[in-house]
């Protein structure tokens, strides 16, 4: 996402607010996701501080991700505040080896009339996402007999079979 600075340039103290929808993008590495159900709504205001443009926005979406434990898509909703500070490229910056500015960890820059916060958009998307996707903290996941999703109730299976504190029991009624 490139956002024109051009208006706020020369001006300290000036802003701009830019509201945009982007694509959600792959991220299969990190989550299952099921659906993208709504894409990325995006509102971004620049600020020209005395050090630097100063960018606040928040993300919102929603996505179907899918239970690691039980496989069943869930809803999860994304909301997302982010902050940065994007420094104006100096000439001398410009005059770094390629080495130097790979190694470096400076803060984000900007040149020309285009700032870029797709990078910043995105981490920030990535951080808000869970560690490991499950539709509830307690999900009880599948049986491993039958396949049947526990958090709908037991299955035959695990009755059946049984844990055997619960098989003396069935014991003890029968012996009533
Ligand atoms: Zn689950
Ligand atoms: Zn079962």
């Amino acid at each position: 996402m490139q956002i024109d600075i051009r208006r706020i340039k020369g001006m300290s103290s000036g802003s701009l607010e830019v509201s945009t929808e982007l694509p959600v993008p792959d991220l299969g590495r990190i989550v299952e996701v099921d659906q993208v159900l709504t894409p990325l709504q995006v509102n971004v205001k620049v600020t020209n501080t005395r050090t630097g443009l100063y960018v606040e926005g928040r993300l919102e979406t929603k996505l179907s991700l899918v239970c690691t434990r039980c496989l069943t898509p869930f809803l999860y909703d994304v909301t997302a505040d982010f902050t940065e500070l994007f420094m104006q490229q100096t000439s001398a910056a410009s005059n770094q080896s390629e080495e130097e500015i790979f190694f470096s960890e400076e803060a984000p820059s900007y040149k020309g009339d285009q700032l870029d916060v797709t990078e910043l958009i995105y981490e920030s998307l990535l951080l808000e996402l869970p560690m490991k996707a499950l539709c509830l903290d307690q999900c009880k996941g599948l049986c491993s007999e039958c396949g049947q999703v526990q958090n709908l109730g037991a299955c035959q299976c695990k009755i059946d079979k049984t844990d055997p504190r619960l098989a003396s029991l069935a014991d003890l009624f029968k012996k009533e």
